[in-house]
């Protein structure tokens, strides 16, 4: 129920109408407990994109009474804080059971555009946290924070991020690190591995329990498909497909895509060892941890199929046949080519399509990978291109451009055949430009911007996360002052490693 009441004054977390919806499912699904407190929190960060989400604003989301919220130290009324179970593959390994080890599920709000759960990352430990403390520390919820954020901005699918608090307690990881909560939404959480989990545990009844209600929840239109399972499977497979699509087509690298990470409403969920392409590498490694490569650039495309798989594995006994099944997961390839052909034209301003573009658009990529070109800066200067410039003249006005390979020559051949397929589509400079700049982003979260601001946060200065998020929040905008969040990384960012400690 929308029963957000704005009476003019300051909103106040007794304001929020919150339900949950997935405590409705049985108590197997979960374990109900509160957020364990932290000491003397206080305010790092908000979202106001997000806050408008449920109703919000993010000015009162610095007050005393949602900082205590939001780190779970008092309850916003009609919570029913639960962490729920699942199981996964983590690198390709059956990992077992799993759950939310450190993320409390308050429930959810009614808002402008739907429902959204909120779940406060970081609010103690759980019946799941194994080995772990149930804490996450301020570095790592500032990334999670900016990046989710980041990524709504560029239009890909993804859980958002409210908020991130922090409290001086010590946390310990390769180093001493202070404590964080970062609150995220998203319409659920369930994953891959809420799935995999009742199949793997032989409960069929449970496994039925847990679709029909993401069914009846998410997927209402596919009730009265002839087989609602199959269904299921193959529009999460989609989904999955074409958020992979917009991951490549911005050089977004996950870094831990394990079935436990993997959203069943095709949201990018969890963000820990990511990374943003810079100089392009399609078999570059953004997650220290990850030794063999599984979660690459080129490989997560094939990994998010092998998710779908073991999507389609745990669900099969609902579904009924492994032909359905796997007639519901051969739409993966396709769907995600064709999504990302039509990123690609976008991002290199064809409005048309041709039978050699791909080899046009290959070539380019060729190119980028043997001058390790800034994946970023390259597509946003590629909009600066002028296909009729004196012949005499090419060179000079395509400066800015060749000026990021090393193997010029090898740019210059790749642009004459750009040019002539602008030239067969009439493209017009301007107009190419303007729709190219609205589709090729100038501000990413490049690793060392969002190092530099939690080295400043760490410091006890939030400024930087603001401003980051702030220019984050308009990616595709050139903001005047703003040049240095443009700027290719500095010499010591060569050093940065970003792994699954967090
Ligand atoms: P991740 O690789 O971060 O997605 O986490 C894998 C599993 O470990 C999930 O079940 C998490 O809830 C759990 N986990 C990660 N870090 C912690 C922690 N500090 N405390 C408790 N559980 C954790
Ligand atoms: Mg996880």
């Amino acid at each position: 129920m929308a029963l957000i009441l704005f009476t003019g004054a300051a909103i106040t977390p007794a304001d929020l109408h919150i339900e949950n919806g997935f405590a409705a499912l049985p108590p197997a699904f979960y374990t109900r407990l509160m957020p364990t407190p932290l000491p003397a929190p206080y305010f790092v960060a908000a979202s106001e994109r997000a806050a408008r989400l449920i109703g919000l604003d993010a000015a009162s989301l610095a007050q005393d009474d949602f900082v205590a919220a939001l780190t779970g130290n008092s309850l916003l009324p009609g919570s029913e804080p639960l962490a729920a179970v699942y199981s996964g593959h983590q690198f390709g390994v059956w990992a077992g059971q799993l759950g939310d080890g450190r993320a409390i599920l308050l429930g959810d709000i009614d808002g402008p555009e739907g429902r959204m759960e909120l779940q406060l990352k970081g609010a103690g430990k759980t019946p799941y946290s194994r080995m772990g403390d149930g804490r996450a520390v301020l570095r790592s919820s500032i990334r999670e924070f900016l990046c989710s954020e980041a990524m709504a901005a560029l239009g890909i699918p993804t859980t958002r991020a409210l908020s991130v608090t922090g409290s001086n307690q010590r946390v310990m990881r390769e180093n001493i690190e202070t404590a964080a909560v970062v609150t995220r939404m998203a319409p659920s959480f369930v994953r891959f591995g809420s799935f995999e989990h009742w199949h793997y545990r032989d409960k069929p009844d449970e496994l039925k329990r847990l679709a029909d209600y993401v069914i009846d929840t998410f997927y209402a239109e596919l009730r009265g498909a002839e087989n609602p399972y199959a269904a299921l499977l193959a529009e999460v497979t989609r989904r999955t497909a074409r958020m992979i699509a917009g991951w490549q087509a911005v050089g977004f690298m996950h870094g831990v895509m394990n079935t436990d990470n993997m959203s069943i409403l095709g949201l990018t969920l969890d963000y820990g060892p990511f990374g943003f392409m810079e100089a392009f590498d399609v078999n570059h490694i953004c997650n220290h941890t990850d030794q063999g490569g599984r979660y690459s650039y080129a490989n997560q495309v094939a990994i998010g199929h092998w998710n779908c798989y073991a999507l389609g594995n745990a669900l099969l006994p609902l579904i009924g046949t492994v032909e359905a099944a796997q007639q519901a997961l051969d739409v993966y390839m396709p769907v995600f080519e064709a999504k990302l052909d039509e990123l690609l034209h976008a991002k290199l301003g064809l409005r048309t399509f041709e039978a050699d573009d791909r080899a046009l658009i290959d070539g380019l990529f060729t190119v980028m990978q043997g001058s390790h070109v800034d994946f970023t800066l390259l597509f946003r200067r590629l909009g600066e291109l002028q296909v009729d410039a004196p012949t005499d003249q090419l060179e000079l006005r395509d400066e800015p451009i060749r000026d990021l390979f090393i193997d010029r020559p090898a740019f210059d051949e790749w642009a004459v055949r750009y040019r002539a397929r602008l030239r067969k589509e009439a493209s017009v400079d301007a107009e190419r430009r303007a729709a190219m700049n609205r589709v090729n982003p100038i501000y990413v979260l490049r690793n060392y911007l969002a190092q530099q601001a939690i080295e400043q946060a760490q410091n006890g200065d939030y400024t930087g996360v603001r401003e980051l998020l702030a220019v984050l929040e308009h990616p595709f905008d050139e903001q005047p002052g703003k040049e240095r969040y443009a700027a290719l990384p500095p010499d010591w960012a060569a050093h940065l490693e970003v792994s699954c400690s967090s």
